[in-house]
């Protein structure tokens, strides 16, 4: 792994590039960018962020819309030694205010309408702020017009850092997962490899590039192996099926896939073309799955990963891709499951805590050793919070999560940091978030709210109050109010209860 002359993921990505012309990305307004374009563009903002002042190890922040130029800056960072640190392009100025403080990046790239707001931020912590906007144009990419597209690779070793991502924390605090250039090197390697990556792929790109999904596995995967992505800003189901036809893979959470099977034109012969279909970030039901076998012949790949760890399991490329399960672990992943109050290891088909070790799996929480220490046994396996099982032919199965954490689209919701929110408003005494099942979004955010007697508080007011507090994703899609919360005798709330009480509110018909 650490042969190479610079263990900079940069120069494991481009050096010994064969076919420097070879197309790297289709953008839907024409533009194509070669293998030698990126690497050029890379250098021009790679010599602007040297300019700006970043030195190696310093974290470049970014909250970029989803662009070429956003990209080329996590290429770019990396290249030069820097941390780069995405942040979800929906937080608000004041989710931002705590990332941009824990993370103290040397500059922090966001969107031309937002500069004001976060300069504010950004001064507390002496960080120089520059911007790109939707358009891929910004002060950023125009200084970097007039900079040498030359530019030495920083020479990194596989343990330095890549990148910080932050995971959204149940305790309130989010926790910044800090990601080596081994850690993501290998694992995207694992995954060329396991699913078959050549240079003749075509994936379509229709995932954020702020998450490890989008970012990594599906952007390092396709350059690794020399292939090409058609770039789209945000998914369109029915652009993404007319892209089929000279596409070969596509990678999507599972409302993608519940989205597309709402789609009239979804069919065997409009996938013909298609070699893979990867699903993950959440659960894929196991009836998605199979309606999606049966209307274009095509068995979803699901695998199963986290922002902490990368990709951890997959579905077999040549063999059985099982409904609701996620998969073997990956070559090099170790997997096993444990009691989560002994850590004891469990036999085959028994439930409990799913824990990974392997070289996919990060260095630990940013200025969080503590934690860090908390999360990992002492052989060196990471508790990852999701509980599950691995049944007797070796498939991984999650059946549900240890932590209170709500998938809604694919996307972390933590219960706290709304359930924090609510309560801080007048006249609430106490609230509950759960996630309950959602065709669309896999979950929809819920708030049972308990309000004091006689106050005015409704669902209306509830959500208003949250309205501009909170990313849109993490908004409650409903509010309850209640008299009481259901506890054990411990006094601990019973989500399970309420979960039960609200299952079918979104599905009923
Ligand atoms: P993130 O860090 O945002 O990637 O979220 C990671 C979490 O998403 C994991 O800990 C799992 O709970 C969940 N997850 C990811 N992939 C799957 C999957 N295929 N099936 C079920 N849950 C998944």
């Amino acid at each position: 792994m650490n042969q190479a002359a610079n263990a900079n993921l940069f120069s494991r990505l481009f050096d010994g590039l064969d076919d420097p012309n070879r197309l790297a990305i289709e953008t839907l307004d024409g533009g194509r960018i070669t293998y030698a374009d990126l690497i050029a563009r890379a250098g021009q903002i790679a010599n602007v962020l040297v300019a700006r002042g970043v030195k190696t190890g310093d974290r470049v922040a970014a909250q970029t819309e989803k662009s070429v130029s956003a990209l080329v800056l996590y290429l770019a960072t990396v290249r030069a030694g820097a941390v780069y640190l995405p942040l979800n392009t929906a937080y608000t100025l004041n989710e931002l205010d705590y990332f941009i403080t824990d993370a103290e990046p040397s500059l922090v790239v966001c969107d031309p309408s937002r500069a004001e707001g976060i300069g504010s931020i950004a001064a507390k912590v002496r960080a120089r702020v520059e911007t790109i906007g939707a358009d891929g144009r910004g002060s950023l990419t125009e200084a970097a017009d007039k900079a040498k597209a030359e530019f030495v690779t920083v020479p990194r070793t596989g343990d330095d850092l890549a990148a910080i991502l932050y995971t959204s924390g149940t305790t309130g605090r989010s926790k910044g997962a800090m990601l080596s250039h081994d850690n993501l090197a290998s694992n995207s390697l694992t995954l060329v490899d396991f699913w078959r990556f050549t240079d003749k792929d075509v994936l379509i790109h229709a995932l954020p590039i702020y998450h490890t999904h989008g970012l990594f596995v599906a952007s390092n995967v396709t350059l690794f192996a020399r292939a090409s992505m058609i770039f789209l800003p945000k998914f369109d189901p029915d652009l993404t099926i007319k892209l089929m036809a000279r596409a070969t893979v596509l990678m999507g959470v599972p409302t993608f896939y519940t989205r597309l099977l709402q789609n009239a034109a979804l069919s065997r012969e409009a996938t013909r073309h298609m070699r893979l279909f990867v699903s993950g970030s959440a659960p894929l039901l196991a009836d998605t799955h199979r309606e999606w076998s049966a209307r274009t012949g095509h068995a979803v790949l699901e695998r199963y990963g986290m922002t902490e760890t990368n990709m951890n399991t997959s579905n077999p490329y040549d063999g059985e891709r099982v409904p609701g399960a996620v998969g073997y672990a990956l070559p090099g992943v170790s997997v096993r499951v444990t009691d989560p109050e002994t850590g004891k290891e469990l036999a085959r088909e028994e439930i409990g805590m799913i824990e990974v070790k392997g070289p996919n799996v990060f260095k630990g929480y940013w200025r969080m050793p503590e934690k860090t220490r908390s999360e990992f046994r002492d052989d060196g396996f990471f508790i990852t919070g999701d509980l599950g099982k691995i049944d007797d032919k070796g498939y991984v199965h999650i059946l549900g999560r240890g932590k209170d954490l709500v998938i809604s689209g694919g996307f972390n919701v933590y219960p706290k940091e709304i359930e924090s929110e609510i309560d801080a408003m007048p006249g609430v005494v106490e609230s509950a978030v759960i996630g309950v099942p959602h065709a669309d979004f896999g979950e929809g955010v819920t708030a049972v709210v308990v309000r004091q007697p006689g106050a005015s508080v409704s669902d209306d007011s509830v959500l208003r109050g949250l309205d501009g507090r909170l990313a849109k994703f993490k908004m409650p899609k409903r509010v309850f109010i209640v008299d009481d919360l259901p506890r054990n005798t411990m006094g601990k709330v019973q989500k399970n209860v309420l979960r039960e009480t609200y299952k079918d509110i979104y599905t009923k018909k």
